[in-house]
């Protein structure tokens, strides 16, 4: 389930995160984590509300966020033409 949205999504088009002291970094196998979805990491107001909850900053949380997304992305590409017009 996605914390932002509250939505459920197959588990592997999120984006498995985990809070470390006052920071939040990509799963690293342990620990607590949790989930956001690809759609709420584009949500300019979904990450802003993520990065006040969390303390983060935001330029720096919009970067992870970007390449932990591209990373799902790229581990799916049957459906890889959805959303996409290339
Ligand atoms: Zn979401």
């Amino acid at each position: 389930m996605c914390i932002a949205c509250r939505s459920r999504y197959p588990q592997h088009t999120l984006i498995r995160l985990k809070q470390e002291g006052n920071d939040v970094i990509a799963y690293n196998g342990y620990g607590r984590s949790f989930y956001l979805c690809d759609i709420c990491i584009k949500n300019e107001k979904k990450v802003k509300g993520l990065t006040k909850r969390f303390k983060l900053d935001e330029e720096r949380f919009v970067k992870l966020l970007m390449e932990l997304s591209q990373q799902v992305g790229s581990c799916d590409t049957s459906h890889s033409n959805e959303g996409v017009n290339q």
